[in-house]
């Protein structure tokens, strides 16, 4: 730890000793203390079913899911809006965290993964809260912003896609979610790619989206129009308050 600090400044050294995840031992803990014996049996379906899936890793880990669920009850949040589906284990999360009059509007590219899902979500019962839909998710929100009713309608939104889009979609989102209401965006740490050195060995794909993610990361800390915080959790889920 303390070689990674040097050239740091004495107070960023205090504040760098004083997170806590040091070891996959400690977030096995989490999991099997705090997260797994309260899953919904729904939930644990779909992240089993989830976890056969070529691309599994892109699925919100399960702590994460249980803290959107916490954060969605907390702000009494009714209409809400999530960009990147996959096979829906953080759109089985909003529905179930949802009243039951609440709604969340679902976009993914892709529909096969959401099939994959789909019965078990079905099965759950809360169906009725999702309006999945297909397509490319910028232009489906440039018609929802076409709709008067929908500007500043919703309470949450959760983005989870395309990361050369993180841009476009926080910006649409911000005219479609009220003031007060929460835009929370995933992977903002990237596997911890963000503080690594220019010249650090990665493959393409991560240094291309690490590329936008660290223009993200920027562009929103520099943002007035919201309050954030940045939280090591899953990826590194970024929350972003709308205040103006
Ligand atoms: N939130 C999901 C994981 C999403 S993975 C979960 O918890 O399981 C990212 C998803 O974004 C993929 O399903 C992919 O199809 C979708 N995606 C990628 N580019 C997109 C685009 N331009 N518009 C909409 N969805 C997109």
């Amino acid at each position: 730890m303390a070689d990674s600090n040097q050239g740091a400044s004495p107070i960023a050294n205090l504040e760098t000793q004083k997170h806590l995840l040091q070891s996959d031992v400690l977030y096995q803990y989490i999991l099997e203390t705090s997260v797994y014996p309260r899953e919904p049996e729904c939930l644990k379906e779909i992240r089993e079913l989830t976890a056969n899936h070529p691309r599994a890793r892109i699925a919100i880990p399960s702590h994460e899911g249980q803290f959107l669920m916490l954060i969605l009850k907390l702000t009494n949040a009714k209409k809400t809006i999530e960009i990147g589906v996959f096979t829906g284990y953080s759109l089985l999360c909003t529905a179930l965290a949802l009243p039951p009059d609440g709604k969340v509007i679902g976009i993914d590219i892709n529909r096969e993964s959401y099939d994959l899902g789909r019965p078990i979500i079905e099965k759950a019962g809360i169906a009725h809260k999702i309006d999945f839909r297909e397509g490319p998710a910028l232009p489906i929100l440039d018609e929802l912003i076409q709709n008067e009713e929908m500007l500043e309608s919703f309470d949450f939104a959760f983005v989870d896609a395309d990361k050369v889009n993180g841009l476009n979609y926080y910006e649409r989102l911000l005219r479609l979610v009220k003031i007060g209401g929460l835009i929370c965006i995933d992977n903002t740490l990237w596997s911890g790619t963000v503080a690594e050195p220019p010249n650090a060995t990665m493959d393409e794909h991560t240094r291309n989206n690490r590329e936008y993610i660290i223009e993200l990361n920027e562009a929103l800390a520099a943002d007035k129009r919201i309050e954030i915080n940045q939280l090591p959790i899953g990826d590194g889920l970024t929350l972003c308050r709308r205040i103006s």
